[in-house]
């Protein structure tokens, strides 16, 4: 069972650790052939409730690599606060489970349908390492096999359901079903609103910079002024933006037309002693 299902005690990885997890799954992405899984012997499959998991939190933030951000991360590493913002029962999905956990709040939860149709994951077997192993942890498929997993493939099976979810997760939000749960977010305003003061706390939508994962992490867009900014918590900046890609929050505002706000008239002047400042 998921130690942070049960809200038990977070495990502190340090940033060594998160280190060596990010440069072994590079490794792994680097080699990246579909049969990443080759080397493991046997036909461990994992069930994500029956084994002792790394920290999916340290984990997932290990696997991706914000090269402009590197720095901020650097210093968040002795953080000491809890990641699961709700403990669990048993019978939780590890998809619900993921989208409960502190940071994720971006995600919808991609139907089980979705994912179970081969189509819908075309071409992602070459792209995550493990990819048969975090597929099962992502659908939650219990297996009577043993872990034969070492503690370090584990955390790779983690990293890899992670990265399999977030690129299951940007085709989703494309569909109508994945739309409207992405709808229902907006209207809470989940997403975060504009931090601009002449938007007037406009509610954003996520964005990637570029569908390449691991390049930049996710930021939110304001449909009033048409920017880009930074997700105000710390945990949502280390979410890969691939995961939301780049065609979302427009594609959004084309659906739900009547949801784009109108231009934002009022604009920022500055001003010394009351008068413009001349340019
Ligand atoms: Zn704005």
């Amino acid at each position: 069972m998921y130690r942070e299902r049960g809200g038990g005690s977070k495990s502190e990885m340090g940033q060594v650790d998160r280190k060596r997890i990010n440069e072994a799954l590079d490794k792994h992405l680097e080699r990246s052939s579909p049969s990443t899984s080759k080397g493991m012997n046997g036909k461990a499959i994992l069930t994500g409730k029956s084994k002792p998991a790394p920290d999916p939190r340290d984990s997932r933030s290990a696997s991706l690599v914000d090269k402009k951000c590197s720095d901020a991360e650097e210093s968040e590493t002795d953080s000491e606060e809890s990641d699961v913002s709700g403990s669990d029962g048993d019978d939780t999905s590890w998809i619900s489970w993921f989208c409960n956990l502190r940071g994720n709040e971006f995600f919808c939860e991609v139907d089980d349908d979705y994912i179970q149709d081969d189509f819908n994951l075309c071409g992602l077997s070459s792209q995550v390492p493990y990819y048969d192993y975090a597929l099962d942890l992502i659908l939650d498929v219990e297996s009577s096999h043993g872990d034969m997993f070492t503690e370090e493939q584990n955390e790779l099976v983690e990293s890899a359901a992670e990265m399999l979810y977030g690129l299951i997760h940007v085709r989703y939000i494309l569909t109508t079903k994945g739309m409207a749960a992405m709808l229902e977010k907006y209207k809470n305003a989940e997403f975060g609103r504009c931090p601009r003061v002449y938007c007037c706390g406009q509610p954003c939508l996520p964005v990637g910079q570029m569908d390449i994962p691991r390049q930049n992490t996710v930021k939110i867009y304001c449909p009033k002024c048409e920017d880009i900014y930074t997700p105000r918590s710390r945990f949502q900046e280390n979410i890969d933006g691939s995961y939301f890609g780049t065609t979302f929050p427009n594609l959004f505002l084309m659906t739900y037309g009547h949801l784009k706000p109108q231009k934002a008239a009022q604009s920022y002047v500055p001003r010394v002693f009351g008068f413009k400042v001349h340019k």
